[in-house]
């Protein structure tokens, strides 16, 4: 429990609803959904138990694939968004550079959240409710950028994301496997200059690069740490 949540519960709920959001606080129901949005790279983001809360290592994900973007020197690229959950990324993008934006989620009630971001945050993003295992004609992207699920199936449930949607943060091959498929569908549909970027979970930089080597020999891939020093980013540039 921490004063400056119960201050901004203060803040932000009407006074007759406080003291029964104080009390779900004090249980472990996350802060943010009783606020119901956070800021994420400075835009307001709606959020509630249909998705993922953003977590600020995302912001930095967005920050280097900017930074990518720049010093290759992309223009208006087309950008896909997998497993856009609240659609913090791709709305992050959209404020930030022209470009063009496609956000796939697999859960409906996400994708509903995502386009109330989008249009609260004025931009215009093309959301499709897909499973990433079923992309096909997806046409072709210059940019794929994903946080997907990508803790084991294998680790205990962590209280502090219990009242989180499970499918947007438990994935199998020692939460690996959205990586793989993702992929081995990027050869198809990415343009021969384009960039990968993935958040990953902190021990599954080796396994995550060995996968991009085998199937983008000639990429730079490049591995990143957070502020506390996990590795937890990798961009995989096709030049
Ligand atoms: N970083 C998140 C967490 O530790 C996990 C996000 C994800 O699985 N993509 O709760």
């Amino acid at each position: 429990m921490n004063n400056y949540d119960i201050d901004l519960i203060k803040k932000y709920i009407e006074k007759s609803k406080q003291e029964e959001a104080i009390k779900k606080y004090k249980e472990g129901y996350p802060v943010q959904y009783l606020i119901g949005n956070v800021d994420f790279f400075g835009n307001k983001i709606i959020v509630n138990e249909k998705v993922l809360i953003p977590r600020f290592e995302t912001e930095y994900l967005v920050d280097d694939t900017l930074k990518l973007l720049k010093k290759y020197n992309f223009i208006n690229p087309k950008t896909l968004d997998i497993g856009t959950g609240s659609g913090c990324i791709s709305i992050a993008l959209k404020k930030n550079i022209k470009c063009e934006v496609t956000a796939v989620d697999i859960s409906r009630d996400a994708l509903e959240v995502a386009k109330k971001n989008a249009e609260i945050n004025n931009v215009e993003i093309n959301f499709v409710k897909q499973a990433i295992e079923d992309f096909s004609s997806f046409g072709n992207f210059d940019v794929i950028i994903s946080n997907p699920p990508y803790i084991s199936m294998k680790e205990k449930i962590d209280p502090k994301t219990k009242h989180e949607p499970h499918n947007a943060l438990y994935s199998n091959e020692d939460g690996t496997y959205f990586y793989r498929v993702i992929l081995e569908k990027a050869i198809d549909i990415l343009a021969k200059k384009s960039i990968i970027a993935f958040e990953i979970g902190d021990k599954q930089g080796s396994k995550v690069i060995k996968m991009a080597k085998e199937l983008f020999p000639k990429a730079n891939i490049e591995i990143k740490k957070d502020l506390n020093d996990f590795e937890r980013y990798i961009y995989i540039i096709n030049k």
